[in-house]
């Protein structure tokens, strides 16, 4: 096992300096894994005024001293640096009331959440991994540190991160911690929606998420993300076919719902604006069905707009994209094909022009539109202002 030479420098300056350092948690778990981590925390005996005063030649980022952690930048790369913990008691589900540090790295090994994330390794000193990680890396399983029931109780987002992990590692879930989480699965109630939105965001975007999914629902977690909607087996297998965007994954997920219940389940996870807004049309879209033939298709490009991609991959993943439709949309977006009505060939002012005037400006603009949706070939500005003056009964 390895890691880059801006990491092992600072492993080595903390040993030296008579510390014990090792890279931990997801970064050892995909090393062992064979992955390239995303990126490599390490785990110090050193307290954190020792770790800033270690660097104090390089640049420090003091990220949450209070709970042990500095960030230094090695080789112009931010590396969080985290003294070992234990925490204290947990009061509400989710945050320690204290933290504790500790010169054990088998305690802080003992406070995370699932074996295959609670092994820590340096070159010096080799893999320590008092859970059976490995075995269960190798076993492809996610099991719980600890008591699973009392772990799901301290903090119960651990609960859709065992889900999450299973989804995105194609791992399945030990039985004692399945039984955890669905006993332990109210708190999910007292947890922050942003929080659990994320944890859901990576399982949903993952390759195969239906395993979770279906765990998910046998064990009845859906009410805690999204009350009284479940959904149903269809969605969660058409999740598996194509690997999504946040955006088409959710709203697959989510297009079975009823409408005024969606705008519900996606308020209550704090989404930002673009992903919520873009959530609502793509869902609207498929639960009324797709248009067909070359007009649907440009019609469908106009009002769906930068959400068109997502919304085929969510269509095709439902196995309800034509494939005629499919490719009159590509060819029209290839083409350019006029789909609103900023690109139409005249402007409001030009209608204005003819000497037509209030609510019959937009009407007609509207009418030109729907003409040039049908027939392309209309998109020119003499064409469309005759038109426009023969709907308003304007003579030439
Ligand atoms: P990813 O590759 O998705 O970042 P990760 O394993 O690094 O996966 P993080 O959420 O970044 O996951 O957390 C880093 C490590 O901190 C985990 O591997 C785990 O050891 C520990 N950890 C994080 N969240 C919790 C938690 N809620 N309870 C216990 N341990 C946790
Ligand atoms: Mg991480």
């Amino acid at each position: 096992m390895d890691y880059p030479s801006n990491v092992s420098f600072v492993i080595d300056r903390l040993e030296a300096l008579g510390h014990e350092a090792f890279i931990v948690g997801g970064s050892v778990r995909d090393s062992v894994m064979g992955r390239i981590p995303n990126d490599y925390d390490v785990t110090t005996s050193a307290l954190p005024e020792q770790i800033l005063s270690s660097f104090s030649d390089m640049r420090t980022i003091p990220t949450g001293l209070k709970h042990g952690t500095v960030t230094v930048i090695s080789g112009g790369e931010p590396i969080e640096v985290t003294t070992y913990r234990i925490d204290g008691d947990y009061l509400d589900s989710r945050h320690p009331s204290s933290v504790i540090f500790t010169d054990s790295i088998t305690a802080d090994l003992s406070r995370r959440d699932f074996t295959v994330n609670a092994m820590a390794y340096s070159k010096k000193r080799g893999l320590v991994d008092p859970f059976g990680g490995e075995a269960d890396i190798a076993r492809r399983l996610i099991r719980a540190v600890g008591e699973p029931k009392r772990r799901f109780s301290e903090d119960a987002l651990r609960i859709l991160r065992a889900f999450r992990f299973a989804s995105q590692l194609d791992f399945s879930i030990d039985g004692e911690t399945l039984l955890g989480a669905r006993d332990e699965a109210c708190g999910l109630s007292r947890i922050a929606a942003e929080r659990k939105a994320v944890e859901l965001l990576k399982l949903i975007t993952a390759k195969n998420p239906s395993y979770a999914l279906f765990e998910m629902k046998r064990l009845e977690i859906f009410p805690y993300i999204f009350g009284e909607y479940q959904p149903s087996d269809r969605v969660i297998s058409a999740l598996d076919r194509a690997e999504l965007s946040a955006r088409a994954a959710l709203s697959l997920l989510l297009f079975e719902c009823e409408e005024s219940a969606r705008g519900e389940i996606l308020r209550s996870l704090k989404l930002p604006t673009k992903l919520f807004s873009g959530c609502e049309t793509i869902c609207r879209r498929l639960s009324q069905g797709l248009p067909s033939g070359e007009s649907g298709a440009r019609r469908l490009i106009g009002s769906c707009g930068e959400l068109i991609q997502d919304l085929l991959s969510a269509a095709r993943a439902l196995s309800v994209l034509d494939p005629a439709l499919e490719s009159a949309v590509i060819e029209n977006l290839r083409k350019g094909s006029c789909t609103t009505a900023a690109e139409l060939s005249v402007r409001g002012y030009d209608i204005v022009k003819l000497g037509i005037s209030g609510k019959a400006v937009g009407e007609t603009i509207a009418y030109l539109l729907e003409a040039v949706i049908e027939d392309p070939s209309l998109n020119k500005k003499e064409t469309l202002l005759s038109l426009a003056a023969e709907r308003n009964g304007i003579k030439g």
